[in-house]
């Protein structure tokens, strides 16, 4: 595929990047009230800080977290990212993986998962257990039944208020809340939290989900989301995202892809809301960081 880049990006380049922008965390303040008037700060890095990678792999899913020697894979592409997201793991110096998050069985979220399963040791291997009228059988989701079971990693059913510890931070299982019948509203969806910082992924989490948590009273709020659905306009609904409240939004989509992600529709609603946003189809892969007060987000292009 044309839109299809290389994931060759090492420390090095993000060192040569500019902070575009970091701001203080907004956990304690109440919902709805904008926090985009906290100071801007910088992170100088220690090495101790929580650090996410949104891995540029076109119009799919791969995100890293990272704290200290733990950490958390949530997808990994499309079938034939498989090697790439591998070499990014190893890059960022992850020999092994204390999690792994399938958030639903679409070959844009799990194509690659049975390459890294089978080059990078997974701890946990958490996903959601579809309704049977739609489970898979497609060959990529029999490949990484396959991977899981050749490699002898136990799967996780994916339960809403499971929490785990990530090192310093930790992250809670917040849906599927219930069966729907999409594959895209039973992503695994689920929050970081770091010190006062929140980090919310959505996966393909579309308007029935979210209407899901609303009506939950799910605790939403976050410094920072994960779009659901690629910036889809089956996703974002504006009064789920004042729920959220985020400072920064991050839009995992593939040059000019045939979907035609992000949608009008979705940007309209972040610029409404001024919420600052990143496309990994024009940012790359975007690097979040916190110290757990601050976040700061650096990106592979301006
Ligand atoms: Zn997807």
């Amino acid at each position: 595929m044309v839109f299809r880049k290389t994931l060759r990006l090492g420390m090095a380049v993000f060192l040569s990047l500019l902070v575009m922008l970091s701001t203080s965390c907004s956990q304690f303040l109440t919902v709805g009230v904008s926090s985009t008037g906290s100071s801007t700060v910088s992170i100088s890095e220690t090495g101790s800080e929580l650090q996410i990678y949104i891995i540029d792999v076109g119009n799919a899913d791969s995100i890293l977290v990272k704290n200290g020697e733990k950490s958390l894979l949530i997808d990994a592409g499309e079938n034939g990212d498989g090697d790439d997201v591998v070499n990014f793991l190893r890059r960022h110096g992850i020999d092994s993986l204390d999690y792994a998050v399938a958030t639903h069985p679409d070959a844009d979220h799990v194509g690659g998962m049975d390459v890294v399963i089978d080059e990078i040791p997974v701890g946990r291997f958490i996903m959601s257990i579809m309704p049977e009228s739609i489970t898979p059988t497609t060959r990529t989701y029999l490949d990484l039944l396959e991977a899981l079971d050749r490699n002898d990693v136990d799967v996780t059913e994916a339960e809403p208020g499971d929490r785990y510890t990530l090192g310093g931070a930790e992250f809670t299982i917040l849906g599927p809340i219930g069966e729907f019948n999409s594959t895209n509203n039973m992503s695994v969806v689920c929050r970081v939290d770091y010190g006062k910082c929140r980090f919310l992924f959505m996966g393909d989490a579309e308007k029935q989900a979210e209407n899901a948590f609303i009506q939950n009273g799910t605790d939403l709020r976050a410094d920072f989301i994960k779009l659901g659905h690629h910036g889809s306009r089956s996703s974002s609904q504006d009064f789920f995202l004042k729920t959220v409240n985020p400072v920064y939004a991050a839009i995992s989509c593939g040059v000019s892809n045939r979907y035609g992600h992000p949608h009008a529709e979705t940007l309209q609603v972040l610029k409404k809301m001024n919420i600052t946003y990143y496309r990994t189809d024009l940012n790359g892969t975007i690097r979040v960081i916190s110290d757990g007060s601050n976040i700061a987000i650096t990106t592979e292009k301006e």
